[in-house]
């Protein structure tokens, strides 16, 4: 039987500093999803899903099977796709240039994502994905849903649970959302792209 752990984050937790302090990480990271890890390896046995991957338990499973696998695939893909702040942080290559061909600029691009990302109600995932063209697909997920539920490959992903932003900047999601694109690490966005 598979067991899933919780993922060793590629950065220190105050890496992510003034835009994401420590003390998120340490409590969004060790504690939300390190949460969700034990809970799924409780959930496992008996269920079905014992040797399954994850993106298959988000695909099949429901409830809090489902609920968990969900908020662990979303979390990798977020931490592991963050990185120390940077100026004029932006793709480059083949993804760039996709992107500025169907949104007409990389900025619009990030405007369009961030509404997306602001106006989202309640708990939930904006999402950058593809879809079986290859063309872009902005979405918003509640709650622990991910993209590959629609048959989308899921590329780049803010969380916009409070728990992602709140210790930080209390209410000012739009305030996050905007400082969010100064750490985002393209170069993994750009590996799940090519
Ligand atoms: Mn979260």
């Amino acid at each position: 039987m598979s067991t899933f752990e919780l993922i060793t984050l590629p950065y220190s937790a105050n890496a992510l500093e003034p835009i994401i302090s420590a003390k998120t990480i340490e409590l969004h990271h060790g504690k939300h999803l390190a949460g969700y890890v034990a809970n799924i390896n409780k959930l496992l046995p008996g269920s079905g899903f014992e040797s399954a991957s994850l993106v298959d338990i988000v695909k099949k499973a429901s409830g809090g099977l489902f609920n968990n696998a969900g908020q662990i695939l979303n979390h990798n893909m977020y931490f592991e796709a963050l990185q120390a702040p940077k100026a004029n942080n932006a793709p480059s290559g083949k993804l760039a240039d996709a992107l500025a061909a169907q949104f007409g600029s990389f900025e619009n691009f990030k405007a369009e994502f961030a509404q997306k990302a602001t106006t989202l109600f309640g708990s939930g995932w904006a999402w950058l994905s593809l879809d079986a063209d290859g063309k872009f697909v902005i979405s918003q997920e509640s709650n622990a849903s991910n993209p590959v539920q629609k048959g989308l490959k899921p590329m780049l992903t803010i969380d916009v649970w409070e728990h992602a932003y709140y210790v930080d900047y209390q209410n000012r999601r739009a305030e996050y959302i905007e400082k969010y694109w100064d750490i985002i690490n393209w170069k993994v966005i750009e590996a799940r792209y090519n």
